[in-house]
This record gives structure tokens, C-alpha cells and sequence, in this order.
């Protein structure tokens, strides 16, 4: 079907994450086509540890540069829209979207439009201790009428550790759910949770926590599909 666009995916970041992303991408296309119908999908999946190795040398000028290439690089091979799969490198959107003339599909923008649509102005954030420190991705939820809230210190630590040391290796613990319900449970006033890391639904979903998550693999995935289909 010629019509159905097909969407750029930069991935990698984790490779876990990214299979998800090809799954539910997938799954939900068939869905709605039915038949064999499978989403036409590029994808660019970089060396995660070249670019983590660049972010914790604080280099966000290669990775931006790095990141807006592959996206070059699939506006040139016939994409329609840019999907970064993953929260934390959204702290270069800017500069991937400026590098394309296609759509950049940002998450934080797509998983506020669902929490405002549930009617909810205070919600936590579980994500990496980058992603909840610094304002890029918080702060793009005010337009949406949204508070987001953080875990406290030790909180951070641990829940961007299991990410990085269990979830972005494909591990997935009873404890660390657990640790996770825990963490959800102390933050103050929280009417909704964000799983504003696309390796944490993995971890932890709605059947866990007795209050509304917001996936956000699985929101940024629907966002590409309708995106795909329109
Ligand atoms: N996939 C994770 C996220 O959504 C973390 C990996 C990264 O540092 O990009 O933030």
C-alpha cells in the first residue's frame, strides 16, 4: 500500500527498546490493516556505546551531530518522519529536527497530549537520573497544563541504574518492579506515573501500579503509526 508512510526510526539506544519499537510499530499497523499488512519502517541503529561514551563526556555537540547524520541519512533513503527511540536523546531534538525538512515525531510533546487528554495535571516521572534532572523534558509538558515529579535523590539513582544496568541489557527483575512500585508510591500527589523510558514498560506496566501510566514507547509507537496512516 503506497499510501502508508514510512517512518524513520533512530534506535539503538538501547537495542532492547528499539525491538519494542519494531514489535508495537508492527503489531499495531497489522491491527488496523489486518491482513499481512507490516509497516514500512527504516532504520538507523547506532553503537550505543559511542554515543553514551560522547554524553558522559559531556560532547552533546557530537552527539547531536551524530544523531541529526542518521537522520539525514534516512530523510535521503525515502523516510517521512523522524522517531527517536529513546527520552534522554530528545535533549538534541532541536538539532534533528533542524537537520531534516520531514516531521520529527517528539516523545515528551506525544506523552503529554495523552496525559492531558486523561484529564490529569500531576503526574510522576520514572526515566533515567538525566532525563528527570534536567528541564528539556519536564519542561515541555507546562504547555500541556502538566506537573511532572520527580523521585527524590537516592530514588533517581537507583531507578536510572536498574535502566541502565539491567533494562538496556534485556534483564528484567522481580526486585527491581518491585523497587519501581516503591519509588511510584513515595512521590507525593501523583495522579499518573510517565515511563519516561522506552526500556521501562519491559519492567513495569498498568496490571503493577494502582494509578494511570503512561507508557512511553507505546505512545510515541501509536503517535508513528497514526503518523504512518493518516
Ligand atoms: N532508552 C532510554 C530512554 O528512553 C535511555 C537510554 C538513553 O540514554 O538514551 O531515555
Amino acid at each position: 500500500m503506497s499510501w502508508v508512510k514510512t517512518l524513520g526510526l533512530i534506535g539503538g539506544m538501547s537495542w532492547v527498546s528499539t525491538a519494542h519499537y519494531y514489535r508495537l510499530i508492527n503489531e499495531l499497523v497489522a491491527g488496523r490493516l489486518g491482513g499481512l499488512h507490516s509497516a514500512p519502517i527504516l532504520l538507523a541503529s547506532v553503537d550505543f556505546a559511542e554515543i553514551e561514551a560522547l554524553k558522559l563526556d559531556g560532547n552533546w555537540d557530537a552527539v547531536a551531530a551524530r544523531l541529526a547524520g542518521e537522520a539525514r541519512r534516512l530523510e535521503s533513503a525515502g523516510a517521512d518522519a523522524i522517531v527517536l527511540c529513546t527520552n534522554t536523546m530528545h535533549y538534541v531534538a532541536a538539532a534533528i529536527e533542524d537537520a531534516v525538512a520531514i516531521p520529527f515525531l517528539h516523545i515528551a510533546d506525544t506523552t503529554a497530549r495523552a496525559v492531558a487528554a486523561a484529564g490529569l495535571s500531576r503526574v510522576g516521572l520514572l526515566a533515567t537520573a538525566f532525563t528527570m534532572e534536567q528541564s528539556f523534558y519536564v519542561s515541555r509538558f507546562v504547555a500541556y497544563g502538566v506537573e511532572v515529579v520527580t523521585p527524590d535523590a537516592d530514588d533517581r539513582r537507583e531507578v536510572s541504574r536498574i535502566i541502565y544496568e539491567e533494562l538496556c541489557h534485556n534483564v528484567v527483575r522481580d526486585e527491581s518492579r518491585q523497587f519501581y512500585r516503591e519509588v511510584i508510591g513515595r512521590m507525593a500527589g501523583v495522579q499518573g506515573v510517565i515511563l519516561g523510558c522506552t526500556e521501562v514498560e519491559l519492567l513495569i506496566g498498568a496490571d503493577d501500579v494502582a494509578i494511570p501510566v503512561f507508557p512511553t514507547t507505546l505512545l510515541h509507537a501509536q503517535a508513528a503509526v497514526d503518523f504512518a496512516l493518516e
